[in-house]
Order: C-alpha cells, then structure tokens, then sequence
C-alpha cells in the first residue's frame, strides 16, 4: 500500500454508529422512515437559539467580507476570548483571562490538540475512564501516545478509583473525564471530582510528574433537574478544559469550541505556546471567523435543554415499565440500558430485527450495555415503544 495503512484503516472503516446510522437510512427506504426507530447519533435536534440566526444576519449586514471571513489570529479573536473568561469567571467565580483560551473547531479539535502538544514520546499514556467516546483512540493514538481504559463503575457510572489508582503510572500524561457523559449521562459529582483531584496530586507528587485531568465538556450544560456540573479547574490546577458549542448551541456542523489553560497550571505559557503549536502542526489555522464573532453575541445561551429533559423523561419511563434496566442520565442526551444478555452487540442486532437502532457500549468499553441517543422527535420514541415491547419479550420467552 503507497499510503499510511493506519490512515487508510481510519478513512475506510466507518464506525459503528456511522454504520448504524447509514442501515437506517437504506432500512427506511425499504420499510417507510416512520417505522425505523434511529437512537444512533448525537445530532442535536433542539433548534439552535434564535440569537445565533439573527446575529450572522447582523453580522453579513454590518461587517464588510474581509472582517466576517477573513483569517482570525491564530488563538482568535481577542473579543471572542473575553467574552468567554467574562462568561466562565460570572457563572463559575473563576479568574480567566482572554489569554488563557485558544479557540478551536470543537471539542474533536481541542482533544486532538491537547494530546498532540502533552504527548513527549511513545511511552505516554492518556487514560481513559469507561464507558467512553470511542474517538479518544483515534486521537490519542494518531497523536503517538497510548489509550489506558479504566473499566467503568456500573453502578453509578462515577469513577472506579480502585481501577484507576492501578491505571496510573509514572507514563499517565493526562486522565480525560467527559460529564455529562456520552454514553452513561452521568454527571460526575463534586466529591468525584475532589476525590480524583486528591489522587492525581498524591500521584503527581508519587511519581515526580505533572499529571493533567483534559476535561472533555461538550455537555456541560446540558444538565437536569438542577445538578451541578462542578467546574474542574476550581478542584485541580493541571486541568485543561475541552469545551465545545456544538452540543450547547446545537452548531455541531459549525465546528467551535475553545482549550482554555488556566494560570495555575504547571508551565502554564508553554502549555499555552504547545496548545497553539500543536493547533499549528494540526493545520487548524484558525477556528471559524463567523462563529467566533457569533460568540461574542450569544454566549451563555443554549438551545431548549427542556426539549431534551422531556425526552429522558418520556424513554426512561417508558423503558423501565416495560422492565429495562437503565441508569436515570443526569445530563447530556444518552440513556444507558442494560443489554438482555451479556453480549450487548448480540442483543443490538436482535433490537436491529425490531428495526430499533441502538449502539453497543462495547465499543465505549463497557461491555453488557447499550447507548439510545434520545436528541430525536420525541414521536420516534413514542412510536418505538412497541419495539421495544417486542424486543424484551424475545427474551422472555
Ligand atoms: N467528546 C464527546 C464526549 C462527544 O460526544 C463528542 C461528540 O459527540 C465530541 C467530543 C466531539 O464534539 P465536537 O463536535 O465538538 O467535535
């Protein structure tokens, strides 16, 4: 093969919620759209809020082309970055300033950059807390440092301490939490993030190194019935923040998001200057001018996180009457469900029968259990019910 064959294994294998996601497409020609039931994607379905159509409106009158479309600097627009730290430092009583971000094409992005500009060898590993977003192989693996699952706590989806004190080792350049999560929508409570800080310093000191948590937050405000999603700089200083709009805004065509790099990190400005030389090496350039400007109007809104709630509300209820076990999600837009047996890639075709598109966890390193995304109509879910009444009486019998 003239080309590099990781590469090539990337580009031509989709994953298994592509793959999922395009039967769908070809079952609904075949059956009719309204009798397949697709929880396969994370598309947000919740309308972006209107701030944002009415500001590119505004903005394609006001600005003449090159302001709009041009080149931003590198880590971007210093508007843009303030009005983030003014943002985070109000409703978090944080200390940011502009210089502490750099802004990126979404969490993807900032992931990817965070990993290229902390892995120094081959021997470096990011650890990873199941269940979790398959991607973060891609990214650790594409940069050259190595992937360490800790497997997951299953019974309230915090952080299995145990698994992960024994996962760290003098190599862990970085422990990546995602909360809310994708797939569990977990919330990872104070006293976890407290907990993990007190471990990471332990072993930091342990070791002689610098350990960083990368908090990858693309839900973080999709969050219900009033928990708190604890902002994790605040608990631990080498925290490198992986934030996104895609899910908060409902822009994930749009690609922005930020990597903010607190003061209080160690070696916060080369920290900084490899966040942007990572982004360089990248070839991002420059995070998208119009959406960064986009920003500076309608930061801190969000779509209708209501839209989402009544949705959880509606599957969970549903699903555990029927006799499914499910963990309640706290936030993001994923009901976990305990597959009907032990192998839950087994148990997702059998839902595939039902034409109910559901993706095993098995891929999110969480073996016995499977992920229905509910950012969909909420008369899909109506109408799925039956399916899924059908599907757990396969197993009955
Ligand atoms: N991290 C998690 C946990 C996600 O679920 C996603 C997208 O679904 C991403 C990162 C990537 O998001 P973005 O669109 O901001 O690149």
């Amino acid at each position: 093969m003239i080309v590099a064959e990781d590469m090539y294994r990337l580009g031509s294998q989709r994953s298994a919620i592509r793959e999922l996601f395009e039967y769908g497409k070809q079952r609904a020609a075949v059956v009719g759209a309204e009798n397949v039931y697709d929880f396969s994607l994370g598309n947000p379905t919740v309308p972006a809020p209107d701030c944002v159509n009415e500001t590119i409106r505004s903005l394609t009158e006001s600005l003449d082309s090159i302001s709009l479309h041009g080149y931003t600097s590198a880590q971007g627009d210093l508007e843009t970055r303030e009005a983030i730290a003014q943002y985070l430092n109000r409703t978090y009583d944080t200390h940011f300033r502009a210089d502490n971000f750099y802004m990126t094409m979404g969490a993807a992005a900032s992931l990817s950059i965070c990993f290229k500009a902390l892995t120094t060898g081959p021997e470096d590993e990011f650890i990873t807390i199941a269940p979790f977003f398959p991607e973060y192989r891609v990214f650790v693996e594409a940069n050259g440092a190595k992937l360490v699952v800790v497997a997951a706590d299953t019974k309230e989806f915090q952080i299995n301490f145990d698994e992960l004190e024994k996962a760290l080792s003098p190599h862990t350049r970085g422990v990546i939490i995602n909360s809310p999560n994708n797939p569990s929508g977990a919330v990872y409570s104070e006293k976890t993030i407290q907990k993990l800080a007190e471990l990471l310093k332990r072993k930091s000191a342990e070791y002689g190194t610098e350990i960083f948590i990368l908090s990858d937050e693309p839900y973080r405000e999709i969050a219900y019935d009033g928990v708190t999603v604890p902002y994790v700089t605040k608990y631990y200083d080498n925290t490198l923040v992986c934030y996104s709009y895609s899910k908060s805004l409902s822009l994930p065509g749009e690609r922005i998001g930020f990597v903010l790099v607190p003061d209080e990190a160690a070696e916060s400005a080369n920290v900084y200057a490899a966040v942007a030389g990572a982004g360089r090496a990248l070839g991002y350039v420059c995070a998208p001018s119009m959406f960064q400007k986009v920003l500076v109007q309608c930061i801190g809104q969000t779509g209708d996180v209501e839209l989402y709630k009544k949705n959880r509300d509606l599957l969970y209820e549903g699903l555990t009457k029927i006799g499914y076990s499910c963990f309640k999600p706290q936030g993001a837009f994923y009901l976990f469900v305990k597959a009907l047996e032990p192998d839950a890639d087994v148990f997702c075709e059998k839902a595939k029968e039902e034409d109910l598109l559901i993706v095993s966890a098995t891929g999110f390193g969480c073996p016995g259990y499977a992920r229905i995304s509910y950012c969909v109509d909420e008369e899909m879910i109506r109408r799925s019910f039956a399916a899924f009444e059908r599907l757990y009486q396969k197993y009955e019998q």
